[in-house]
C-alpha cells in the first residue's frame, strides 16, 4: 500500500472543501472495500478523508410515510431497525444476505452504493482491465465467467455489480442525496449506476466531489409484504450467483402493483421492469410468473460458463413470487 494522507473531518462542510481541493482523494466509511482496493493497488488515493464523525448516523420516519436513511448508517443497524423490518423487509433480508455480520458492523449505506465489482481480474494488476486502466482490455472476456454478468453487459466489461442493499433499494425507487459545495441534489437509484458500455471506470453518476449524505425511500406500502433470495454458492458470505428483490399486490384477481430487481447478473443493481410490464394487469399464475421471467432474461448475453445464471433466474424470480402469492 503506498503512502496517503489522513485528514478526520469533524463536519460535513469540512469534508466537501477537503474533496473540493483535492478531488483525487477519497471519503472513509466503513472501509470495508476501499481499504481492500488500497491493499490491491487498484486505488492509490493521495489523502483519505476520513467522514466516521459526520452527523450522518439517523434512521428518521418522513412525514409522507418514507423512510430517511443517514449515508453514515452501518448496515447492521439498518437491518435490525423496525422501520425496515415492517416496511420493507425485502432491504432488511438483503443486507443480512451480504457480507459477515462483523463486515455489516462496519459497513455503511453510501459506501455500500459505492462498493466495486469483486471481478477476479480488477484485483489482478497483471490482467488487463478496462476498468482499471481504461483502454487496456479485458481479461475476463475469454477467460473465467461464471460469476460474471449476463444483462447490461458491453464489449468492454461484462463485471456483475456485487451489492445485495443496492438492488432492494432500486426495487423500492430509493433516492440518494447527494452533496457538495456547489448544492444539494437528488439522484433516484435506478438512474445512479451506470452501464459499462465503452467507460467501464465510470460506475456512476456522483462527481469527484459529491458526498452521499442519505438515502430516502419513499412510502411503499406493497414493500411490507416484500422478499429477498440470494442464491449463492455457500450459505453465508459469499456473493450471489442470482438474487431477487421482489413485491406484488394482487387486487382482482389480477397484479396490481409489482416491484422486481435482480442482483449478482447484472453490471448494476437490475431493475426489472419488462418483467414487472408483463406482470401487471395479469393474473398471478405461475404461468405469468415464468412469462414475466423470460421477458426479463430476454436481452441476456452469455458464456458457456455463466449461461446457467438464465435459467437460475428465471426459476429464483418464479419461486420469488409464488413464495409471495401464497403467503398473501
Ligand atoms: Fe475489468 Fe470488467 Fe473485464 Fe473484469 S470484466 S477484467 S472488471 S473490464
Amino acid at each position: 500500500m503506498r503512502d496517503f494522507g489522513y485528514l478526520r473531518a469533524p463536519d460535513v462542510e469540512t469534508a466537501l472543501r477537503a474533496i473540493t481541493a483535492e478531488p483525487e482523494a477519497r471519503f472513509l466509511g466503513g472501509g470495508t472495500n476501499l481499504v481492500d482496493l488500497m491493499r490491491a493497488g487498484v486505488e492509490n488515493p493521495g489523502t483519505l478523508i476520513d467522514i466516521t464523525a459526520l452527523p450522518l448516523t439517523e434512521i428518521e420516519e418522513l412525514p409522507d410515510g418514507g423512510v430517511r436513511v443517514g449515508a453514515l448508517v452501518r448496515n447492521s443497524h439498518l437491518a435490525a431497525h423496525p422501520l425496515i423490518r415492517t416496511r420493507y423487509p425485502m432491504l432488511s433480508q438483503a443486507i443480512l444476505s451480504g457480507a459477515s455480520g462483523q463486515l455489516r458492523t462496519m459497513a455503511t449505506v453510501g459506501g455500500n452504493l459505492l462498493q466495486r465489482t469483486r471481478c477476479a481480474y480488477f484485483y489482478d494488476g497483471a490482467a488487463r482491465c478496462n476498468k482499471r486502466e481504461p483502454g487496456a482490455g479485458c481479461d475476463a472476456i475469454g477467460g473465467l465467467t461464471r460469476e460474471h454478468a449476463v444483462l447490461g453487459v458491453g464489449d468492454a466489461c461484462i463485471a456483475v455489480h456485487p451489492s445485495d442493499m443496492a438492488v432492494a433499494l432500486v426495487a423500492l425507487d430509493a433516492v440518494v442525496e447527494a452533496r457538495s459545495t456547489r448544492g444539494t441534489r437528488r439522484i433516484p437509484l435506478t438512474d445512479f449506476h451506470l452501464a459499462p458500455g465503452a467507460t467501464p471506470h465510470l460506475e456512476h453518476v456522483l462527481a469527484a466531489d459529491e458526498l452521499i449524505t442519505a438515502v430516502e425511500l419513499p412510502p411503499s406500502p406493497v414493500a411490507a409484504r416484500s422478499r429477498y433470495r440470494k442464491v449463492r454458492d455457500r450459505a453465508s458470505y459469499a456473493f450471489a450467483l442470482v438474487s431477487v428483490a421482489a413485491a406484488i399486490e394482487v387486487r382482482d384477481g389480477a397484479v396490481s402493483r409489482v416491484r422486481l430487481a435482480l442482483g449478482g447478473v447484472a453490471t448494476r443493481p437490475w431493475r426489472a421492469y419488462e418483467a414487472e410490464r408483463s406482470l401487471l394487469g395479469a393474473r398471478p399464475t405461475e404461468a405469468a410468473f415464468r412469462e414475466a421471467a423470460s421477458a426479463e432474461l430476454a436481452s441476456a448475453v452469455v458464456t458457456p460458463e455463466n449461461a446457467f445464471k438464465v435459467t437460475l433466474a428465471e426459476r429464483t424470480i418464479v419461486a420469488v413470487l409464488r413464495d409471495l402469492e401464497e403467503a398473501a
